[in-house]
């Protein structure tokens, strides 16, 4: 089985990513191979972001197939913000609880509560960078609610669903997360594309 590098240090990611990869590719966190150096995120979109990390990743294993992702929740009240400045929206350190206490006021009173989250993954292959997104649309609740997961999921709730992201086990959440649905693009270009089968 192929073994992709993590550009990420959040564990979160890295257990759903694991999550959803299992049996189809193997992934090792960057801390594996002795990368503990913070990468920063000076883009301006998901994409750069995404591409800052895994090249980040891949000039210190090079040759290696290496995934990054970068996230973001975009509310349609808020002219998509907060975006590629998710985490660290109410300022430094990255603090999600300020986060949230952030959107809930700005958010107050606010009838249209719609939401998305969107991801996007950097894989490069061969040396070459390429894209996938993912998006999953819901809105924000007045409260938070739930203890799993981690960032905006405690005032998340995706559309066809009664509950938060954060009241949603790591299964529930993969079925139809921004970040599963990038991987599922992922897979599908790795199969269908790439010709890298799982358990080839
Ligand atoms: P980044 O991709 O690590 O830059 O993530 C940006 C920020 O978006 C995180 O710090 C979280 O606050 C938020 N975020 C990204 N993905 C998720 C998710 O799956 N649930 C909740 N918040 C998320």
């Amino acid at each position: 089985m192929m073994t992709w590098m993590l550009a990420t240090h959040n564990k979160h990611k890295i257990e759903e990513i694991a999550w959803a990869l299992h049996g189809i590719v193997e992934v090792k966190g960057v801390e594996s191979i002795g990368f503990t150096t913070p990468i920063e995120e000076n883009g301006h979109t998901l994409e750069e972001n995404a591409l800052l990390k895994a090249e980040a990743v891949y000039t210190h294993c090079p040759g290696s197939p290496v995934l990054a992702d970068d996230s973001g929740l975009e509310v349609e009240a808020l002219d998509m913000a907060p975006g590629v400045y998710s985490a660290r929206w109410a300022g430094e350190p990255a603090d999600s609880g300020r986060n949230i206490d952030k959107l809930l006021g700005l958010l107050d009173g606010q009838e249209n509560r719609s939401a998305r989250f969107r991801t996007v993954l950097c894989a490069i292959y061969r040396g070459e960078a390429h894209y996938f997104t993912g998006i999953v649309e819901g809105h924000i609740c007045t409260e938070r609610r739930g203890k799993s997961g981690f960032g905006y999921d405690p005032v998340f709730i995706p559309n066809g669903y009664p509950c938060t992201f954060a009241e949603m086990d790591l299964a529930e959440k993969n079925q139809i997360s921004h970040r599963a649905r990038a991987i599922q693009a992922f897979v599908e270009c790795l199969k269908n594309q790439w010709n890298n089968l799982p358990n080839r």
